[in-house]
């Protein structure tokens, strides 16, 4: 199995991919896998894995295209996978393509384009999960994935024992229902892959929770039409207040989506009781009074109400393991603390889990699901380890004020930390470890000696 997530499932066990089959047919019954949620990490464990010619189910309750609360940013990291799914062309055609970050904070403001990594390319897309969700699932079920949507998972049957090595217990079939008809019925998959986002009760129905010691994000968003609507840059505000005026710890953003609209939204990190009580609405109506008059946020240019979710960061839910099921993306924790970027985590951990489980099918078994584990311990650990704390230290308000004062002073400091929390190294040359480290070093230069030793000692 590769180490590497950004490398293709090297799998190819059939030929030719599979036809197109209906959940109702039972003879294709079991499927070698059934994925639970059509967002970014299902959809793309789908494709990876019929691409290589596995029979695949995929079940989402929505019927594409839906709205989706997000803030239909994607980075670098996020083109990367899209178009690794040959979506890059039908991504651009939707989208709006954008070249950097714009970050205000402290009277002071950065213009960044995205750093030329080699391995990421140096531009994002702005683009809505309405349309963005359905391309990904069309691409599986072109792959000869079998995607039914408006089909939910009701619950997860035939529980097994916990096995050496993993967490949760085994699946036996999974209760669907078909949402139009009403109509209820049981399928059955060597593998299950549990995918169901953020709430995931699918994911908890099987004992995964969430270290709740651990930070956790809020966010909440809006779509105003905008004379700005087409910007080249996506924009951030690193200096948010509540209604009283007081510093909160997280960020309000502006991502032009070029269709005449744009996205607004703040997103607040609950690091500790002190944030459990911010009003989010009044933190979004502030921030929406806050920024700059030119992008046109009023309350006539609002297309409707804010809509809010959670953001679970950090790989802070496990386990992730049964000895035929793996947990992906939201449902996972796996969301970036640094940014609260989760769509290509998704899309990463998607793939890394159906290069574990095509290893399964070959004959690993369940031992090849706890590999998926490491590789995801090994992906993300340092980095995330890192992230944990910086956003537990940078959640004090003064030192907030301190690192982003001295960071937006200086352009070069900017755009390494711009690096750092996009986790956009080059994973050709730096292991985990080293990013762990440089994410580290870069941080604490920001930080007096005192309080830098601190949050090393934390990590
Ligand atoms: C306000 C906000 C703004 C955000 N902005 C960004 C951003 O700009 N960029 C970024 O990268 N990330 C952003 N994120 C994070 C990002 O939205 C998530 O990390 C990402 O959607 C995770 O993908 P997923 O596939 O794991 O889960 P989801 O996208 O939540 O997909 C899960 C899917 O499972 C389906 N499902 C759930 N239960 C069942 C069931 N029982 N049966 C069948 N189907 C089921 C759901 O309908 C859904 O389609 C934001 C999040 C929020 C809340």
């Amino acid at each position: 199995m590769q180490s590497d997530p950004t490398t293709i499932c090297e799998v190819d066990p059939y030929a030719e991919a599979m036809p197109q089959l209906s959940v109702q047919d039972a003879a294709t019954e079991p499927y070698d896998v059934a994925i639970v949620g059509g967002g970014p990490s299902g959809s793309a464990c789908a494709y990876w894995l019929a691409s290589a010619g596995w029979n695949v189910l995929l079940l989402e309750k929505k019927v594409f295209p839906r709205e989706k609360t997000c803030g239909d940013g994607l980075t670098p990291r996020s083109v990367r996978q899209l178009a690794d799914m040959g979506l890059e062309d039908e991504v651009a055609a939707v989208g709006h393509r954008y070249v950097g970050l714009r970050a205000n904070g402290f009277g002071q403001q950065l213009e960044m384009t995205w750093p030329n990594t080699g391995a990421f390319p140096a531009y994002g897309y702005c683009v809505t999960r309405h349309d963005l969700d359905q391309l990904v699932a069309d691409n599986a079920a072109k792959a000869g994935a079998t995607v039914c949507t408006g089909t939910e998972v009701l619950s997860v049957n035939d529980l097994g024992d916990i096995a050496p090595g993993h967490g949760l217990r085994s699946i036996g079939s999974l209760t669907v229902k078909d949402k139009a008809s009403g109509v209820t019925r049981n399928v059955s998959a060597r593998y299950v892959v549990i995918a169901d986002g953020a709430n995931s009760r699918i994911g908890r129905s099987l004992g995964a929770v969430r270290n709740r010691e651990w930070p956790s994000g809020l966010a909440l968003r809006g779509y105003f039409t905008s004379p700005r609507h087409d910007d080249p840059f996506i924009e951030s505000y690193l200096d948010i207040r509540d209604a009283e005026g007081s510093i909160v710890p997280g960020y309000g953003w502006i991502f032009p989506l070029g269709d005449g609209r744009i996205n607004v939204g703040v997103g607040l990190l609950s690091t500790d009781k002190r944030w459990k009580g911010v009003n989010t609405t009044k933190l979004m109506e502030t921030f929406c009074a806050y920024a700059d008059p030119t992008w046109g946020i009023t309350p006539e240019s609002a297309c409707g109400p804010a809509t809010g979710g959670k953001l679970p960061m950090g790989l802070a839910i496990g386990p992730r393991t049964g000895s035929n099921v793996i947990v992906v993306g939201d449902a996972a924790g796996t969301v970036n603390p640094f940014n609260g970027e989760g769509i290509s985590y998704g899309y990463e951990t998607g793939r890394i889990a159906a290069a574990a489980i095509a290893d399964a099918l070959l004959g690993g078994g369940s031992g090849s699901l706890i590999d998926f584990d490491r590789e995801l311990d090994a992906a993300y650990g340092d980095y995330y380890r890192v992230a944990r704390v910086f956003v537990r230290v940078i959640s004090d308000p003064k030192i907030m004020a301190l690192c982003v004062g001295a960071g937006m002073r200086s352009q070069w400091l900017m755009e390494e930390i711009l690096r750092l929390m996009s986790n956009l190294f080059r994973p050709d040359t730096r292991g985990p470890a080293e990013l762990g480290y440089d994410a580290l070093e870069a941080l604490t230069r920001l930080l007096p000696k005192g309080l830098a030793e601190k949050m090393l000692a934390a990590a």
